[in-house]
C-alpha cells in the first residue's frame, strides 16, 4: 500500500463528520476509529489525551512493544508546565520530578534567571523521558484512548472521507484522520512525500548518565582549566553521585554501534588528561545536530506533529516541549472538526500557528549550537552575549525564547495580550487554569455582563469581576491562548463565531 497524495480538502463540516454515514464508504473498511495517531511518544499520548477531552475515538499505534527504557532526563519548561496545569496534571507530574531555576539554558550560559518571570510556574522541572512518556499515556489511557503496543504503521492511502492504515502485519484499520507522531525517522511524512529540508548532522556527541570516582571539586577544577583550550565536555552532577557527561563523539567508536563505557573514558581521557574514574552508566547514547523542518504539517486528512515534523539539537531542551505543544494546539481544533462546529480554516490555523513557532526553534539551536563551537569568533561572540545577558531585557527575552512562553500568534491587530497564552491567574473560584481542565474555551468575564450565548456547548463563562486582569474580558481558546480582548457582546460573539464556529441555537 502506498501513500496517497491528494489535493481534495476534507468535505464541508457543515455536517459533523461524526455523522455516522458521513465517511463511510461501499466497499471499504468501516470508521472504526476518528483518529489513528501513529506513535506514542510524549506527542502522541498529549494529542490522544486532548481528543479524548472531546469524546473523540482514538487509536494510538505505537511500534514497540514496551514502553522505552531509556532514561533521559529531559527538562520541562515553563510553558509545557502551564499546559499540565491546565490539564491538572501538573501536581502528579511535578512529584516525579526535580525542580530546578528557569535561567541558564541558552547556549548553557549559566546566566540565574531575572526576578518576576512571567508564569506562575516560573521554574524548569527536570524528569526522566520515559516517566513523562508514562504519565501522558496514563492520562490518556484514564480519558479512554486506546493504545496498541508492537504496531508499526507501514502504509497508508486516503481518500475524500478517511484514512485506510496498514500495519506492519498486513491488518488495515479504517480512521476520518491520521496523525503521524512517529519521531524523526517518521514513516508518515516518508509516505505522505512530504520534504523535510534542512541541514544534515555535522557532529556526533556522547550522552549518558553515570557514576564518577573523584570528588566534585576536581571535576570543577578540571572543566575550568579545559575551557581555556580549545576542547569541551561536560560533567553535571544530578545527585546521588551520578553525573551527566557529554562529550564530542569525533574518533571513538562507530557511528551506527550503541556507544560504550570505554568510548566516555577515551573522550575523557583525550579532552581532560583523566576519565575521572567514570564507572556504572545508567544509560548511554548517542545524538546529531541534524536540524530540518516539515515543508507541511497537513496533507488532506493526514497530519504530523513533534519529532515528526521538526528535528534540531538537543540544546536548551525543547524537542519535547514542541511536540507537547504541538499536541495541545492541533488537538482541540481537530476535535473540532470531528464534532462538527469547526469553523472552515480553523485546522489549518495548526500549521499556520506552529511552523513559524518551530522555524524559531530551529533558528535558535543553531545559533546555541554556534554559541557552542570553539573557534575564536564564536567564543568572541559568546563572551559578549554573556555581558549582554547581564540586562534583565535580554536575559529575560531569551528566556521566554526557550521556554515559550514568549509565543505571539498572529491573530491580527490589536493589544499585545492578543493571541499570547495568558498565566495562570488567581480568580474568585481559585485558579484560572484548574478551570480549563476539559479542554473547552473560557470567556473571563469582568463586566458581568457578557454571554456566551448558543457556544455554551463549547466555551464555559467565569462573570469575576476581581479576576486579576487589566482588560475588561478575555476569550481563551482551549489551549490558553486570547482570542479576543474587549467588553463589547456584538464583537464577541463575531470572535466567538471565528473560533468556535456557528451557534448552537
Ligand atoms: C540527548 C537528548 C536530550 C534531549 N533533551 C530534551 C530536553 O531536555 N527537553 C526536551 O523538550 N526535549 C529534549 N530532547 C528531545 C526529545 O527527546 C524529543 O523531541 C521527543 O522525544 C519527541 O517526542 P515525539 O513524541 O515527537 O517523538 P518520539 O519521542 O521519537 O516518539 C515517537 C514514537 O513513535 C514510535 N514510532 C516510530 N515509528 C512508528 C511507526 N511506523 N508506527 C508506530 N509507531 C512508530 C516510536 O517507537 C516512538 O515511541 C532531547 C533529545 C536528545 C537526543
Amino acid at each position: 500500500m502506498h501513500s496517497q497524495q491528494v489535493t481534495a480538502e476534507p468535505p464541508s463540516n457543515a455536517r459533523a463528520e461524526r455523522d455516522s454515514t458521513v465517511g463511510e464508504v461501499p466497499g471499504v473498511l468501516p470508521l472504526t476509529f476518528d483518529v489513528i495517531i501513529a506513535g506514542c511518544g510524549p506527542t502522541g499520548a498529549m494529542l490522544a489525551a486532548e481528543l479524548r477531552l472531546h469524546d473523540v475515538r482514538v487509536l494510538v499505534l505505537e511500534k514497540e512493544t514496551e514502553p522505552t527504557s531509556f532514561v533521559r532526563i529531559v527538562g520541562l519548561h515553563m510553558r509545557s508546565l502551564e499546559l499540565m496545569a491546565m490539564r491538572g496534571l501538573l501536581d502528579r507530574i511535578v512529584q516525579h520530578g526535580r525542580q530546578r531555576p528557569a535561567g541558564g539554558f541558552f547556549a548553557a550560559i549559566p546566566k540565574p534567571a531575572p526576578k518576576g518571570l512571567d508564569s506562575a510556574y516560573a521554574y524548569l522541572l527536570g524528569i526522566p523521558q520515559p516517566v513523562i512518556e508514562r504519565l501522558l499515556e496514563e492520562h490518556a489511557l484514564a480519558l479512554g484512548a486506546q493504545v496498541r503496543r508492537g504496531c508499526a504503521v507501514t502504509g497508508f492511502e486516503q481518500d475524500d472521507h478517511g484514512v485506510t492504515v496498514e500495519l506492519a502485519d498486513g491488518q488495515q484499520l479504517r480512521s476520518r484522520y491520521l496523525i503521524g507522531c512517529d519521531g524523526a525517522r517518521s514513516t508518515v511524512r516518508k509516505l505522505l512525500g512530504v520534504g523535510f529540508p534542512g541541514e544534515p548532522s555535522r557532529t556526533q556527541t556522547l550522552m549518558g548518565e553515570m557514576e564518577v570516582g573523584v570528588p566534585q571539586e576536581e571535576i570543577i577544577a578540571k572543566m575550568t582549566e579545559v575551557r581555556e583550550t580549545q576542547q569541551r565536555f561536560w560533567l553535571r552532577p544530578f545527585g546521588e553521585g551520578v553525573y551527566s557527561v557529554l562529550v564530542p563523539a569525533a574518533g571513538v567508536s562507530d557511528r551506527t554501534e550503541p556507544p560504550t563505557l570505554e568510548d566516555f573514558r577515551q573522550q575523557l581521557r583525550t579532552i581532560a588528561g583523566t576519565d575521572f574514574g567514570v564507572h556504572s552508566p545508567r544509560w548511554m547514547s548517542r545524538f546529531g545536530d541534524a536540524t530540518r523542518l516539515a515543508e507541511r504539517y497537513r496533507v488532506g486528512r493526514v497530519l504530523l506533529a513533534g519529532d515528526a515534523a521538526h528535528i534540531h539539537p538537543p540544546i536548551g531542551g525543547q524537542g519535547l516541549n514542541l511536540g507537547v505543544q504541538d499536541a495541545f494546539n492541533l488537538g482541540w481544533k481537530l476535535a473540532a472538526q470531528i464534532r462538527g462546529w469547526a469553523p472552515d480554516t480553523l485546522l489549518d490555523t495548526y500549521q499556520a500557528e506552529r511552523h513559524p513557532v518551530a522555524e524559531d526553534v530551529l533558528d535558535n539551536t543553531r545559533a546555541q549550537t554556534e554559541l557552542l563551537s570553539t573557534e575564536p569568533g564564536a567564543q568572541a561572540v559568546r563572551r559578549l552575549l554573556t555581558e549582554l545577558m547581564d540586562f534583565d531585557e535580554v536575559n529575560r527575552h531569551l528566556i521566554e525564547k526557550i521556554t515559550a512562553i514568549g509565543i505571539r500568534y498572529d491573530f491580527g491587530e490589536g493589544p499585545d495580550l492578543l493571541g499570547r497564552r495568558l498565566r495562570d491567574i488567581d480568580v474568585k473560584q481559585g485558579h484560572l487554569y484548574g478551570l480549563l481542565h476539559r479542554g473547552r474555551g473560557l470567556l473571563l468575564d469582568r463586566t458581568e455582563r457578557l454571554t456566551v450565548g448558543g457556544w455554551s456547548d463549547r466555551v464555559d463563562h467565569l462573570a469575576d469581576p476581581t479576576a486579576d486582569l487589566d482588560v475588561p474580558c478575555v476569550l481563551l481558546r482551549p489551549d490558553g491562548h486570547v482570542a479576543w480582548i474587549g467588553d463589547d457582546q456584538h464583537d464577541l460573539d463575531t470572535h466567538l463565531s471565528r473560533w468556535f464556529g456557528k451557534p448552537a441555537n
